[in-house]
């Protein structure tokens, strides 16, 4: 059965988060962008709420929640501040790795105390010079007994200036691409880690991001998620399955709310007598942020609903990633365009919004990665239900108003492979009429 209903835990843990989005990040959340700076003690609040760590299973003390529930919340928080929704989620994603690896030892000591604890989790697959190409990495993992040592520079890590643990994924060989890729959480207070000035941003201001410097950084054994051999790679593109419909879900958030702000404009604005709510443009605008706010809601659900079901979710969340952050950079831009001269001041939340979402189609897999995956999968895996174009059959009758009435009877119809043409008959042309093709080029249908 399809459903769209919320239960009645779903609908509270919404209405906890909007309380929270609504009274304790929107009233700070300008202050905060204007300087610069990643409130932590909303990190700690949405930890203190219940708000964090939806996702981890109840044998390691968490509300084993599905990301549906955390696709409610994030929506939520990113209608406040999409940033506030990166740096929240932010370890969700850190922690992703960890809750889908197989070291069980590393599940047991880390997730209790996440879930416990306001502890901060980063993730880092980026580099200086690398970022879509993720088997291109070159931060270097040396075996050393059963303990490994990493050496080398991450970049773009969110929170990680305030990171009390990271999800780092190194390579033992960056000429084995994904073979060489291993993972490991890595404890930030380790000696040779240490993380750089915050880089600045366009916008998500309010999301701390910086480089990791790692100098020969003494990983035990315990602490590896996968290990060398294909396994990293998969343990990071298996965490972008899970995320990916999360951002759509920051993306949805942030559109809603610049549609909601629009219309009030719109509802108080005046011109040529009229409010702006009275001229069609207007209301075509609206109608055209409502719809794109709707579809993206209903595919973030969708990849979401794949991932609890236990289906693989990477190509729904893949379409869902690349959708949704178009659509919310458009939403965006149509709403500022309805402020007009005011959409483009810091006194109205629009401009501020825009900043923040420009990134959605850049980080965990850019908009043109998504089509990889999505194109791919299309042409490689994708069952079409129509026949191929050459047995593709068109009948004919002799009067179309009998054909009408009774139908037409089966017939044997030769297909040009070239151009398309149906002939009719027990025998092929000797050649196409259209295309000129010789007799072999028909096929029998
Ligand atoms: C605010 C912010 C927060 C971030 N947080 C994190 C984090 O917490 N952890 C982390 O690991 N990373 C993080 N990132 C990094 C982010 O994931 C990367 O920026 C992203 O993956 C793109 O990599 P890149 O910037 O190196 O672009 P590049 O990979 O250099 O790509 C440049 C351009 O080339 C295109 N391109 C590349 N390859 C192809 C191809 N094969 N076909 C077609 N086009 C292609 C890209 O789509 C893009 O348009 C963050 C980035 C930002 C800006």
């Amino acid at each position: 059965m399809l459903d769209f209903t919320l239960t009645e835990e779903q609908l509270k843990l919404q209405k906890k988060a909007r309380d929270f989005a609504l009274n304790e990040i929107l009233p700070v959340s300008h202050y905060f962008d204007e300087h610069d700076q990643m409130p932590l003690f909303l990190l700690k609040k949405a930890h203190e709420l219940g708000l964090q760590n939806l996702n981890i299973e109840k044998e390691y003390g968490g509300p084993g929640l599905g990301l549906i529930e955390s696709a409610l919340v994030v929506e939520e928080i990113s209608a406040a501040d999409a940033a506030m929704g990166t740096s929240i989620f932010g370890n969700t994603l850190g922690e992703e790795p960890v809750m889908l690896c197989d070291n069980t030892a590393v599940k047991n000591k880390y997730l209790p105390l996440f879930v416990r604890e306001p502890k901060v989790v980063s993730f880092a697959t980026s580099e200086p010079m690398m970022g879509s190409d993720v088997a291109g990495m070159r931060c270097k993992a040396t075996k050393d007994g059963d303990d490994y040592i990493l050496n080398g520079t991450k970049y773009w890590v969110t929170n990680g200036g305030y990171a009390d643990y990271c999800s780092i994924f190194a390579t033992e060989d960056p000429k084995a691409r994904h073979k060489g890729i291993c993972g490991f959480l890595v404890d930030m207070d380790w000696e040779g880690v240490s993380p750089g000035l915050p880089i600045p941003k366009m916008g998500h201001k309010t999301s701390n991001t910086v480089s990791i410097k790692l100098e020969d950084v003494r990983v035990p054994a315990e602490n590896v998620l996968a290990p060398p051999g294909g396994e990293g790679f998969k343990l990071a593109m298996k965490t972008f399955s899970r995320t990916r419909p999360i951002i759509s879900a920051f993306a949805t958030g942030a559109a809603r709310s610049a549609m909601e702000f629009a219309i009030d404009y719109a509802n108080k604005r005046r011109a040529f007598g009229q409010k702006l709510s009275q001229f069609q443009n207007t209301q075509f605008r609206i109608a055209e942020m409502y719809q794109k706010v709707e579809t993206m809601r209903l595919l973030t659900w969708k990849a979401c609903w794949e991932a609890d079901q236990g289906l693989d979710p990477t190509v729904t969340a893949s379409l869902a990633k690349f959708y949704t952050t178009e659509r919310v950079v458009e939403v965006v831009n149509t709403a500022l365009q309805v402020f007009a001269g005011y959409g483009y001041t810091n006194f109205f939340p629009i401009e501020k919004i825009l900043r923040d979402i420009r990134v959605l189609p850049i980080y965990e897999g850019t908009s043109e990665v998504q089509r990889i995956v999505v194109s791919r999968h299309a042409l490689n895996d994708y069952k079409a239900i129509m026949p191929k174009l050459d047995d593709l059959k068109r009948l004919k009758g002799d009067d179309i108003k009998k054909a009408a009435r009774e139908g037409l009877k089966n017939q044997t119809v030769w297909r040009c492979r070239i151009c398309g043409y149906s002939h009719y008959g027990e025998e092929p042309p000797d050649e196409c009429p259209y295309c000129k093709f010789p007799k072999s080029a028909f096929k029998k249908l």
